[in-house]
Order: C-alpha cells, then sequence, then structure tokens
C-alpha cells in the first residue's frame, strides 16, 4: 500500500539512505530538514520524487502523514557538541513535536534512537535490558541524555496517549554521503588516507567498535517500522574492531602510505561497544555487508568526492 512517509533528517547522511529506499517501494516522502549537516546535495537525485520542507523541528509542525521517521539530530561528536544546547533541543522538543504530530494524524513513528543510551558500557556486548552508564553532566551528555530522554518521551506516549512507536538503536552505521568533514571516524580516516594525511588516532587506538553498513541499517529501520514491536532494538554489526585495526585496513585497502598519529582520547569516549543483536535476528534481520566489503564501497565513493573538492 502507497503511503505518505515524513522523514525528519532526511537531508542528512542516513536520512537520505533511508528516503532513497521509501521511494523505490513507491511511497510519497517529504523530508523534513534544518541542513544544520544535511545537504541537499544527498537529495538532489529524488528531486521530483521527495518533498523537502526546511524546518527546525523544535518548531511543531503539520502535514498529513501515515508515517513518521525521526533521525533529525546531529550524530558526529564534532557537530553536536558545537552547540550543545541546541543538541538537547533537538533531541527533546523535536521528539516532542512529532510525537504530538504522530498523537493528531494517527502516524506510527519511529526514533533514531543509539548505542549511545549506554554510555560507556559496564555490560559487553550491549542488550536492550542493559540501562547503560552515561555521564549525564559530561561534554557527550546533550547527545546521550536528549536521546535518553527522547526515548522516554516516546514510551510516554505510548503508554498514554497510545500512540504507535517504535525505538531503534543504531550502532556506528557509515557509508557513501558521510559529510567529508563529519568528524566520524570512518570518514576521518578514508579522507585523511586518501589525502596522505596521518590517521589521527584518539588514545592507544585500543578502544572498539562495531561498524554496519547503511544499506543494512535502512533496511532494519523499515523492518521495524513495518512491525508490531516498540522496542527498543538494537541495530549494528556485532564484529568489533579497535580504531588501530580499522585504521590499519584502511590504509591497506587504499594502498597509502600516510602515517598514523595519535592525540589524546575526548573526555567520556566509550571503551568498547559492541550490539547484542538477537532481537533484531529475530524479527529477521542480519547485517549482509561486512567491513571489507561497505569499506571498499565508501572508499569509491570518497575517492569520486575529493577529486571535485
Ligand atoms: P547526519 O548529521 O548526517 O543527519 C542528521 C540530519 O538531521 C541532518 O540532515 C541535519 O541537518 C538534520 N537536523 C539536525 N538538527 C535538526 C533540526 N533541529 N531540525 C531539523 N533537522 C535537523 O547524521 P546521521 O548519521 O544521518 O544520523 C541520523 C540519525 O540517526 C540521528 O538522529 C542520529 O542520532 C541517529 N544515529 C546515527 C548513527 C550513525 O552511526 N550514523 C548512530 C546512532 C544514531
Ligand atoms: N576516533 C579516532 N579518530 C578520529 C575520530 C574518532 O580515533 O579521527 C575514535 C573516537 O575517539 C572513538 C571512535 O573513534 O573512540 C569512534 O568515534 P566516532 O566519533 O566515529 O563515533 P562514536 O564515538 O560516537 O561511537
Amino acid at each position: 500500500m502507497k503511503k505518505k512517509i515524513l522523514v525528519a533528517g532526511g537531508a542528512g547522511f542516513l536520512g537520505s539512505h533511508l528516503c532513497d529506499a521509501l521511494v523505490q517501494q513507491g511511497h510519497d516522502v517529504i523530508c523534513v530538514d534544518n541542513f544544520y549537516t544535511g545537504r541537499a546535495a544527498n537529495l538532489a537525485h529524488l528531486e521530483r520524487c521527495v518533498e523537502i520542507i526546511e524546518h527546525d523541528v523544535c518548531h511543531p509542525l503539520y502535514v498529513e502523514v501515515d508515517e513518521i521517521y525521526n533521525l533529525a539530530c546531529p550524530a558526529s561528536r564534532i557537530h553536536y557538541q558545537t552547540d550543545p544546547v541546541q543538541t538537547t533541543k533537538t533531541s527533546l522538543l523535536g521528539a516532542l513535536h512529532l510525537l504530538e504530530l504522530a498523537r493528531k494524524t494517527g502516524a506510527k513513528i519511529l526514533q533514531a534512537s543509539t548505542s549511545e543510551v549506554y554510555g560507556d558500557p559496564l555490560v559487553h556486548p550491549q542488550p536492550e535490558t542493559y540501562w547503560g552508564h552515561v555521564n549525564p553532566i559530561g561534554i557527550r551528555a546533550c547527545y546521550d541524555e536528549g536521546k535518553r530522554c527522547a526515548e522516554t518521551l516516546f514510551f510516554d506516549y505510548w503508554r498514554q496517549y497510545d500512540v504507535k512507536i517504535a525505538v531503534a538503536r543504531i550502532f556506528n552505521t557509515y557509508g557513501p554521503r558521510m559529510h567529508p568533514n563529519d568528524g566520524r571516524v570512518v570518514s576521518n580516516f578514508i579522507v585523511q588516507a586518501l589525502q596522505g594525511k596521518p590517521l589521527t588516532i584518539f588514545g592507544d587506538g585500543q578502544q572498539t567498535r562495531s561498524f554496519c553498513f547503511v544499506s543494512d541499517l535502512v533496511q532494519g529501520l523499515i523492518l521495524l517500522m513495518e512491525n508490531s514491536l516498540e522496542g527498543p532494538i538494537n541495530f549494528g554489526n556485532p564484529v568489533e574492531f579497535t580504531m588501530k585495526e580499522l585504521a590499519q585496513l584502511i590504509l591497506k585497502l587504499t594502498g597509502s602510505k600516510a602515517e598514523i598519529c595519535y592525540h589524546p582520547l575526548p573526555q567520556d569516549d566509550p571503551k568498547q561497544r559492541q550490539p547484542d543483536i538477537t532481537l533484531a535476528q529475530s524479527l529477521g534481520w542480519e547485517p549482509k555487508i561486512s567491513l571489507l566489503e561497505g569499506l571498499k564501497t565508501t572508499i569509491e565513493y570518497f575517492s569520486n568526492e575529493l577529486a571535485y573538492v
């Protein structure tokens, strides 16, 4: 059935891939974005298929829709820490206004939550039942606590007003259309390697992350929207790498002779992270793209992008 679907944050990295997939399924897609980290270029190829509304989700919005995906929020540390008050406002007010919209229209709403709700985890790998270990007053809190409180709002709108919700906890996802200056580790290392600049490892590089390719993640979000489960549910690729291993792999795949240099570890940087995806697997979801395969595609994308800079 053809649906009218709103994607808040649709001009960003994940949002634009989600718009692609929803358009491909034949739906009418409306993208709402304030272009803080998003780019019109990410949706240029969908010009005739997606309606774009420039709007800050910190303000109320009314559009008749059947489904809402809330991805509006800067996801990279350097961007969400530039204006932390705005980050908290985006998470809280954005969730509130979009939940109100869902309540008024009867639309189902999905929240793009994050593995950051687990903070610097004391349980490994992280199942959805783990309540997390977050510093509420640290420099990551605007994002972590903002996302945690957004989850609270989602579950209270579900319990109190019967709003249909789904909460996805997304673990580190990468792929084409990340901004070259995004600041996250995969795009940083690839851009540095391609430009022959030293790869900047923060700390000793022994901290771990588990990286999911964007197409796998988008399939997970759509599957969850179609399912009756409220979640929260982890989506990520459980294969775990140290940042040193990631740097070495990117140097090998790019054939770069760039050096590796070490910088201080930022405050509250989580030491390890790996999703327990048992619940997602019970829905029939499984990441299909290995880090090797996903990195090759992403390196090819950045090689083309940088050729025009
Ligand atoms: P991104 O920065 O590329 O995209 C975020 C989008 O939201 C951008 O287009 C930005 O302009 C828009 N936006 C920001 N503030 C807004 C506001 N106040 N009003 C309207 N639009 C606003 O990041 P991304 O990686 O595509 O992440 C998308 C969502 O997924 C975010 O909510 C993020 O927290 C979540 N997430 C992403 C990852 C990941 O690894 N990519 C991991 C966990 C969670
Ligand atoms: N990181 C790094 N060099 C960089 C960027 C990030 O070593 O140039 C590290 C960062 O300290 C963290 C990991 O890579 O330990 C993942 O960082 P990212 O910002 O991509 O994601 P997050 O910390 O939000 O999971």
